[in-house]
């Protein structure tokens, strides 16, 4: 299984990347995990991708390419693995099929999460309140919703023209999503 998770912030990617990992016995790679990681360890990554990370834009996509291409070089991935928060605009998704080729494969599916702007709006201001993510401010919080409607959005259609794309209510207990991606899956 070689697959991508789309979906707005706060529309529960992360959460379900790493249910869907342990199923599929694949590895979640999360661009956004890659990058607070580096910035909490103050890394030469973390140092250039901060300034993007905390505003809401999206960190350059020659830093971004080069981190996922190095990730899914990895032996843990040649099996298979699940992408959460990459491609994000479609020059990374452009990007990933070159990578995919290089590595002799292609993708499976293109996983969305749906959910509505108000919904996880209101789900990332109540997990600011727990875990106090630099970006979970409503100002940043409105910059990256405008950010994946601009940019990421897009990419539903190019998975959809090549008959990848699989959509998925995420509203809903956590379990019944996990539950309707297995479904939407096989
Ligand atoms: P969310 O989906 O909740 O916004 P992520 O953890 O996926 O959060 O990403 C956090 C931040 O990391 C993004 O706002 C962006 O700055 C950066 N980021 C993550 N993935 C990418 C990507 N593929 N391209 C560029 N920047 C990215």
């Amino acid at each position: 299984m070689r697959a991508i998770l789309l979906g707005p912030p706060g529309a529960g990617k992360g959460t379900q990347a790493a249910r869907l990992s342990e199923h599929f016995g694949i590895p979640a790679i999360s661009t956004g995990d890659i990058f607070r990681a580096n910035i909490k360890g103050g890394t030469e990554l973390g140092k250039q991708a901060q300034e993007f990370t905390n505003a809401g834009q999206l960190v350059p996509d020659s830093l971004t390419n080069a981190i996922v291409r190095d990730r899914l070089g990895q032996p843990d991935a040649v099996p298979g693995f699940l992408l959460d928060g990459y491609p994000r605009n479609p020059e990374q998704a452009v990007e990933l099929d070159a990578m995919l080729a290089d590595l002799d494969t292609r993708l499976d599916a293109a996983i969305e999460l749906t959910a509505d702007f108000d919904e996880v709006t209101a789900r990332l201001l109540k997990r600011a309140e727990i875990e106090g993510r630099a970006d979970d401010t409503e100002e940043v919080i409105r910059t990256r919703l405008d950010v994946y409607a601009t940019s990421t959005a897009p990419l539903t259609a190019f998975y959809a023209g090549r008959g990848l794309l699989v959509q998925v209510d995420g509203l809903g207990d956590i379990d019944e999503v996990t539950a309707r991606i297995i479904a939407a899956l096989s």
